[in-house]
């Protein structure tokens, strides 16, 4: 075995995978409230950004060959229907008209409601309970602003029942046909989120999310979650966290043939960026780990290292 590991030329050959950084989606925080760009505490290195700011953060990712970008927003003021979420001159409409008229990007944008109300759920409370109909119509609206805006995919992350089809009916009816839905089809109920809750002011304040995101403890249940979104129109299918779940990332990729995003979270993200910066890790475990996700399977990678890895594989020509 060791013959096909003798050189760099001959093992670079023999490699079976190689990092596009056309497949990268880095993720953005645009905070309705600030002046300039403020770094998230539990995200070493991640910023909160302002339009003016979010506009730099487009050029070094940009000329960094990283063109695919997942926004989220966080609005000045929340209530308990989150109606920011959907106001025409919201913080994220306007970032996707501003980044598809500046740049060559391609533009997801982040679709729940746990930004947007006062009780951090991602969806509207009836009787102390999440409701999931009602929740859908709001998200409906949503999706239309967001495609109006010119956003090219929709990314629904809230975990209602049937809001695939639901923003898909309502995309369709506005006119909106070409605009893609990305699936959060296998989002598990996670304690990787919580850095991002603080740089998304997301934390719930009542109650937790696990009677609607999935219980990792189950391993079969992705075929239903990803066979339904599947049959309500996805174009992308999801799986997130990635680092811990890259058994169902595999799983997934086997069983389904759409293309297959993996959302590496915050917390994988602050576990290795804390290790980097401590220097109890090698810069290069970021190769190791980039590759561990497509080798199981992904097509498309959400990371909030993708800035530096663009900058790594364009300094090292990979
Ligand atoms: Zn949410």
């Amino acid at each position: 075995m060791r013959r096909g590991r003798s050189s760099q030329l001959i093992r670079d050959m023999l490699s079976e995978f190689s990092i596009n950084t056309k497949k990268l989606v880095m993720p953005i925080f645009l905070d309705e409230s600030l002046n300039g760009k403020r770094e998230i505490p539990s995200m070493p290195g991640i910023f909160r950004y302002d339009l003016k700011s979010f506009s730099i953060h487009l050029e070094d990712l940009v000329s960094s060959g990283i063109t695919n970008i997942l926004l989220f927003g966080i609005p000045g003021k929340k209530d308990s229907i989150g109606s920011s979420s959907y106001a025409e001159d919201g913080i994220v409409q306007r970032a996707i008209s501003l980044a598809k008229e500046k740049f060559k990007v391609n533009v997801f944008v982040d679709l729940c409601l746990c930004e947007y109300t006062d009780t951090g759920q991602c969806g509207i409370i009836k009787d102390g309970y999440v409701d999931n109909d009602s929740t859908l119509s709001v998200y409906n609206r949503i999706a239309v602003s967001y495609a109006k805006a010119g956003a090219d995919f929709v990314a629904p992350s809230g975990m209602m029942d049937g809001q695939v089809g639901s923003i898909r009916k309502a995309l369709d009816a506005a006119g909106y046909q070409n605009v893609m839905i990305m699936a959060y089809s296998n989002k598990y109920a996670s304690s990787l989120y919580s850095p991002f809750r603080d740089a998304a002011d997301s934390a719930p304040k009542i109650g937790d999310r696990k009677s609607y995101q999935m219980d990792y403890r189950r391993a079969e249940e992705f075929i239903l979650e990803t066979s339904m979104d599947v049959e309500e129109g996805a174009d992308v299918i999801m799986v997130k966290p990635g680092l811990f779940y890259l058994d169902i990332v595999k799983s997934v990729k086997q069983k389904f043939s759409l293309p297959l995003a993996v959302y590496s979270v915050s917390g994988e993200y602050s576990m290795l960026k804390t290790a980097l910066e401590k220097g109890i890790l090698p810069a290069e475990v970021l190769d190791e780990y980039i590759y561990s996700i497509f080798r199981a399977g992904a097509d498309i990678v959400i990371s909030y290292f993708a800035l530096e890895l663009g900058k790594r594989y364009q300094e090292t020509k990979n």
